[in-house]
């Protein structure tokens, strides 16, 4: 047996893959179009028949509502940008609470603050890394109004459970499906269950218009607003009529004609995208079957995963080293894992609680109503597996085919065959 690459053996992937590319002529030819034409965006931020973006925006629109199986589409130009206009449409007041994940990238709950509500953190579950229903009902308060779930790396939460929560406490639900496009749920693509949800279009995800997002709803009055937002809604409301003006505050979250104008190309292609990280998966759960101290991802009942990230679990006990023993290893091999995700309760701005200003708004303030935790302890489940056993493979970083998969597997059984080299 050849000794580790760690330990100055030969490396089994000694060139790096190849970067993931979804874009090809299609988008260029809708690119080009765009630019000919010479309207690169067609929005004007007054009540008019522009303040809802010009031809290519609108069908980017009506074919992603379609896609998705809802009523309403409303482009951003990112997710982060969906994230905030998100909970300024379901009404939020200042010093309401939202219960949120803190396993996932930090604009989830950045979001919640931007309209000076409060996060309130909630454990995830320990197989699908998503919200634990468990965790989320104890976490609500007479305070609470909203729950922000995230469908992390590609898999629906328990979003049955999650609405039949939310109903029965009057709660309202955001879903943020950033790296879960094209998974299903019950016969239904994720993102599509909570009162307003979406997916986030960065060059990292599975399909990308450089930056950007789309948010879909099924609610006709958190459609309006989310226009609204997106576009000045302050100089809007007054012609356009509307009555609630409640977090009428409006940005400029407009996405362009040629971002628009790839999504469109791009959204033809998610479901073929979407097969092949499914197949690639598949094979290397098969390859990686049977190492001891080895989790492979755990799906749901009745959904599918769509493999933005590929998670796996290390028992370092039945190993008899560290997860991160293991991943210099692998790390070392060529196969590029990853040792954390995220906690994002620990991150400064709630252990300082140093937000708006310097003074600890709006903590200190007396919109918020009692002292919320976000101590170390608080997420044990999600902090375990940052600190000791998650490793994930990015699945969405490369463009690989089958016969890297059997790479990455011999990497990984090289690495396995010679664990007491590990062992210090
Ligand atoms: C990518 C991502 C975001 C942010 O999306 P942007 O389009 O980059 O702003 C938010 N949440 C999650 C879970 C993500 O993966």
């Amino acid at each position: 047996m050849q000794a580790l690459a760690l330990l100055g053996g030969p490396k089994t992937i000694p060139v790096p893959f190849r970067r993931y590319n979804s874009i090809g002529p299609e988008e260029l030819a809708a690119a080009k179009s765009v630019i000919e034409s010479g309207v690169l965006s067609q929005f004007l931020g007054v009540w008019h028949e522009d303040f809802y973006g010009g031809p290519k925006v609108r069908e980017f629109e009506r074919r992603a509502a379609e896609y998705f199986g809802v009523k309403h589409a409303v482009t951003v130009n990112s997710w982060t940008s969906g994230l905030v206009a998100a909970i300024g449409a379901i009404g939020i007041e200042p010093g309401d609470e939202v219960i949120v994940t803190p396993w996932t990238m930090s604009a989830t709950a950045t979001a919640i603050l931007h309209w000076n509500a409060i996060p309130v953190f909630a454990d995830i579950d320990p197989e699908t890394y998503n919200l634990d229903p468990k965790s989320i009902e104890r976490q609500i308060t007479p305070y609470t109004r909203a729950i922000m779930i995230a469908d992390i790396f590609g898999q629906s939460a328990d979003m049955e459970e999650i609405m039949a929560l939310a109903a029965r406490h009057g709660l309202q639900v955001i879903s943020d499906t950033a790296q879960a496009p094209g998974a299903l749920y019950k016969g239904r693509y994720a993102g599509t269950r909570a009162h307003v949800g979406g997916y986030s279009l960065n060059y990292h995800k599975h399909i990308h218009t450089g930056e950007g997002g789309i948010l879909v709803t099924d609610d006709d009055g958190i459609a309006e607003r989310l226009q609204l937002i997106r576009n000045h809604a302050e100089v809007v409301v007054g012609d356009k009529g509307v009555a609630n003006l409640a977090n009428m505050l409006g940005y400029n979250f407009r996405l362009g004609e040629i971002e628009c104008a790839i999504g469109i190309e791009q959204l033809a292609k998610l479901a073929g995208l979407v097969a092949s990280r499914q197949s690639l998966a598949a094979a290397l759960t098969d390859g990686l079957r049977g190492l001891a101290g080895l989790q492979t991802p755990v799906v749901g009942q009745d959904r599918s995963h769509v493999y933005y990230v590929y998670p796996m679990q290390i028992d370092p006990a039945v190993l008899g080293t560290t997860r991160d023993r293991i991943c210099d290893a692998l790390n070392a091999e060529g196969v590029a894992v990853s040792r954390h995700y995220q906690n994002i309760h620990l991150l400064p701005v709630y252990q300082n609680r140093i937000a708006y200003g310097s003074k600890g708004f709006p903590w200190t303030s007396d919109i918020c109503r009692r002292q919320v935790d976000y101590r170390k302890g608080i997420c044990p489940v999600a902090e375990k597996l940052n600190d000791e056993t998650y490793m994930g493979f990015g699945m969405c970083v490369y463009d690989l085919d089958h016969s890297d998969i059997d790479r990455i597997v011999e990497a990984f059984r090289k690495v396995w065959a010679n664990l007491d080299q590990l062992r210090t």
